[in-house]
């Protein structure tokens, strides 16, 4: 088979997303040349999906792609920015024919997200190696307006923006672990389908105190805003948003870990003054427990007990 590099690009990369007025210049040259608002701070965020890490061989490749730019978006609308450029670094093991599938299965689930918001893919890179993708996303945010993390004060409202421990239960059920029977289209659809709160996101600017987006696990994300804002937290598990198979799964198991530390969730954590409790529950918004002087992390279960959950969450070098 031979497809050279620049063919790959240009049959695959070169027109995914929305083509938009303020690329300059996008695939083809040294550089991309983007025009930047002049008023607003540049939001930057970069991931890495590694194949055996954060997927498996047999992966849907069309999800891959969704996911691949999915994971960035919700960073960026963890800090209530609107994203508007990417760039996509890809190592492929070889080209044969059914590497060409892939990778067109690859480019139209990131194409069809990044069309959705709005996205212009404006260059990247093409390497031989272990496969491995990482893309980088750029959007636009008012400097004062960027939600972050170090901003949670005693007695805020600690929200979720949806439900967490789907992901999690998926993951479990593909790794072989009995989670009863049923239809678990939704389950996997959250594993592999993320859908990025970007609108969430921007509605939460000059309301959220501080905010996060859930990929390592609720406790150990929630952890992150506290840490940053030198304040604890107690959290209601009666009160978590989960789906009916997860509530199921964690009655029959008492296994809180799965949604407090499952991770992949994607959805936004984030803390409010009580002014705003109303409006962010017409937002879909779930209450899950208020930020404390007393520093830590506390969960009360349903029937009063305190759940001391794994903190850590999800890291890559933990048994170097
Ligand atoms: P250079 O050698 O100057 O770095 P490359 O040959 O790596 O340029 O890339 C040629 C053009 O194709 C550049 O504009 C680059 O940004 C773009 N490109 C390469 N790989 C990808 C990819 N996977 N996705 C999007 N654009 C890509
Ligand atoms: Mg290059």
């Amino acid at each position: 088979m031979s497809v050279s590099e620049f063919q790959l690009i240009q049959r695959y990369f070169s027109s995914l997303g929305q083509s938009r007025g303020d690329v300059i210049l996008g695939i083809g040259d040294d550089c991309a040349l983007l025009r930047p608002r002049p008023e607003e701070a540049l939001a930057v965020s970069i991931d890495t999906l590694v194949e055996g890490v954060h997927f498996s061989p047999g992966d849907d490749p069309e999800s891959l792609g969704h996911k691949a730019l999915a994971v960035n978006l919700s960073d960026l609308a963890a800090c209530g920015a609107e994203p508007a450029w990417a760039t996509l670094a890809i190592a492929l093991p070889g080209v044969n024919t059914e590497r060409l599938q892939w990778l067109a299965g690859f480019a139209s689930g990131f194409d069809a997200l990044a069309r959705r918001y709005g996205v212009s893919l404006v260059g990247g890179d093409t390497t031989r190696g272990a496969l491995s993708i990482t893309v980088q996303v750029h959007g636009f945010v008012p400097d004062a307006l960027a939600l972050r993390r170090d901003g949670a004060r005693e007695g805020d409202g600690i929200y979720l923006s949806g439900m967490v421990g789907d992901a999690a239960l998926a993951l479990r059920r593909r790794q072989g672990v009995d989670i009863g029977g049923g239809d678990f289209s939704d389950l996997e659809a959250r594993l592999h389908r993320p859908e990025p709160r970007l609108a969430l996101g921007s509605q939460l600017r000059g309301v959220a105190t501080a905010a996060i987006d859930v990929s390592d696990g609720l406790a150990a994300d929630l952890g992150h805003i506290l840490e940053r804002s030198g304040v604890g937290a107690t959290l209601d598990l009666s009160a978590l948003p989960l789906s009916p198979i997860v509530a199921a799964f964690v009655t029959r198991h008492d296994d809180w870990a799965l949604p407090l530390s499952g991770g992949d969730d994607y959805e936004l954590c984030f803390t409010a003054s009580n002014q705003h409790r109303a409006r962010l529950a017409q937002l879909g918004c779930h209450r899950i427990g208020r930020v404390t002087a007393e520093p830590g992390l506390r969960c009360l279960r349903p029937d009063g007990e305190i759940f001391a959950p794994l903190v850590s969450g999800y890291e890559h070098f933990r048994h170097d």
